[in-house]
């Protein structure tokens, strides 16, 4: 039976031999606990390869999306970063190794609490968790210069995000129709497609 810690350091061999080379996003995901983020029963699945159910119909990314998504939003440790969708905090966990601050905003609000108490008690003091529409309720505390993106947008980038980001931030987003698409990075009023990516859906407006 493999540990969790000989799991975890699995998965970023697997990381690694699938060409994610940032090194402070590989040093975050072999220190935090992927369980932490998951129900007791998917605990013994946290290291799997696999989106995994955390409830409201929604599920934690894969470890690989995780990666490759941190990793194309090219942030240092003094930045500012939006997520949006916290889903189960895991993906803002990451984030918060790898930059100064982060706000990461859920509309699901059952999914919001569970995931501050799981940052809270891993001690990302970094990390603030809000309820609400993340393309919009971030506003205040804007500009960014990396926004994340974990759902994906209809069509076509979010304006409203666009609108938030630094004049050299950077946005992350999966692009698509059907919760299948593109991985998209946006900077200096240029996009470029990244690569196949299938996520749920990004919806706006109130609950
Ligand atoms: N990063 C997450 C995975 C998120 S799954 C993790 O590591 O677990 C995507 C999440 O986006 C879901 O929880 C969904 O409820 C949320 N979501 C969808 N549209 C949203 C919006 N407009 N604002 C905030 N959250 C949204």
């Amino acid at each position: 039976m493999q540990t969790t810690a000989q799991a975890r350091d699995e998965m970023v061999r697997q990381l690694r031999a699938d060409g994610i080379t940032d090194e402070r996003v590989l040093e975050a995901m072999a220190e935090i606990p992927r369980e932490h983020f998951l129900s007791p029963e998917l605990e013994s699945h946290a290291y799997a390869d696999t989106p995994l159910d955390i409830g409201r119909g929604q599920t934690i990314s894969t470890p690989w999306i995780v990666a490759f998504s941190t990793s194309a939003l090219q942030v240092s440790a003094d930045s500012t970063v939006l997520e949006v969708g916290t889903g189960s905090g895991y993906g803002a966990a990451v984030l918060s190794r790898c930059c100064r601050s982060v706000i990461t905003i859920e509309r699901e609000p059952e999914l919001a609490a569970r995931a501050r108490d799981a940052l809270s008690s891993l001690g990302c003091s970094n990390v603030e968790v809000r309820d609400g529409d993340g393309t919009v309720a971030g506003r205040d505390a804007a500009p960014y210069d990396g926004i994340l993106v974990a759902a994906m947008a209809t069509d076509e980038l979010p304006g409203a995000l666009i609108e938030q980001l630094a004049p050299a931030g950077t946005l992350v987003c999966p692009v698509g129709h059907a919760g299948v698409g593109d991985l998209v990075r946006y900077r200096d009023g240029r996009s470029e497609s990244l690569e196949d990516v299938g996520f749920v859906p990004l919806v706006t407006g109130q609950r």
